[in-house]
């Protein structure tokens, strides 16, 4: 009950919660609510270490970071920060989340249920996106992600899917219905670290690393207009929409990810909509991206 109290304070208290004292322990918060499928921001005091259940996270030079939560995750996540030998440790408990139930039909049938060479080709697709996924990408995280393209959601993140009557993986991603052919651009800037012209399910793909293990995948476009290796802006075209691979219609298939957890991208960028404003002010007054009003007293 205390922990279930003090995970809602912080929840609540996220923009303020600690005063930032430097003989003290670092400050550490998270902001956006601590359940399924978010990619949250947090703030450390620069210069810590920090870990998630007892795995490394990296952090940028200023002390934010971001740790995402898996559609199926439970449990409790507890963050812990140390600085000069002071630790501070945070546990909160993920909250489930409800899910749609989604049926597609109309799908080739050979695409729902794979003969044995094509499982293989799906199984080496999905290996080479890994590995991409896993490639280090030495950028700080940019906090401030837009939508890559325009058009209807046609489908939310987390639906069970139903696939021709046979129920599937989760639909792990957001998808953009527009007309094939519509710009696909970058959300922030990044590295381009996979390049497919003709995966089996996704068509042609797109990865994307934004530093601190977050990757956005472009899937069933009709053109690329990137190479792997390269740097791009926010902005920067990517490719066209387009239903290459599994697809009924055109569309953008947009997976954020974190690590080896995917997220819901509608809240990731609600999430990083929130600290826009803050590094927009960072960057007019050049002092510390932490708000004025969040410093403790000297
Ligand atoms: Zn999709």
């Amino acid at each position: 009950m205390k922990k279930i109290l003090l995970s809602a304070f912080l929840v609540l208290m996220s923009a303020a919660p600690v005063r930032a004292v430097e003989t003290e322990a670092p400050v550490l918060f998270l902001n956006g609510q601590v359940r399924q499928g978010e990619m949250l921001f947090g703030y450390v005091t620069p210069g810590s270490e920090i870990t998630l259940n007892g795995v490394p996270v990296t952090t940028r030079s200023d002390g934010w970071f971001v740790i995402g939560i898996g559609r199926n995750d439970t449990g409790d996540l507890t963050l812990k920060a140390t600085k000069d030998g002071r630790e501070i440790s945070r546990t909160y408990s993920i909250s489930p989340r409800k899910w749609r139930v989604q049926h597609v039909d109309g799908l080739p049938q050979n695409t729902v249920t794979p003969t044995p060479e094509e499982e293989i080709r799906i199984a080496s697709d999905i290996a080479l996106a890994k590995e991409a996924r896993q490639k280090e990408v030495d950028m700080p995280l940019p906090l401030c992600f837009s939508m890559p393209a325009q058009g209807r959601i046609s489908s939310v993140y987390g639906s069970q899917r139903i696939l021709n009557g046979v129920p599937k993986t989760p639909h792990n991603a957001l998808d953009i219905a527009n007309k094939e052919g519509t710009l696909i651009s970058a959300p922030a800037d990044g590295i381009v670290l996979l390049v497919h012209e003709d995966m089996f399910l996704s068509g042609k793909t797109v990865l994307i690393g934004h530093g601190q293990n977050v990757v956005t995948s472009y899937i069933h476009l009709s053109k690329i207009a990137v190479k792997e290796g390269q740097k791009i802006k926010k902005g920067h075209e990517i490719g066209r929409i387009g239903m290459t691979g599994r697809a009924t219609g055109p569309h953008l298939h947009w997976v954020v990810s974190w690590k080896d957890k995917r997220v819901d991208p509608l809240v990731f960028l609600k999430n990083s909509e929130k600290f826009c404003p803050v590094m927009v002010k960072k960057k007019t007054s050049s002092a510390s991206s932490l708000p004025q009003k969040k410093r403790g007293k000297k």
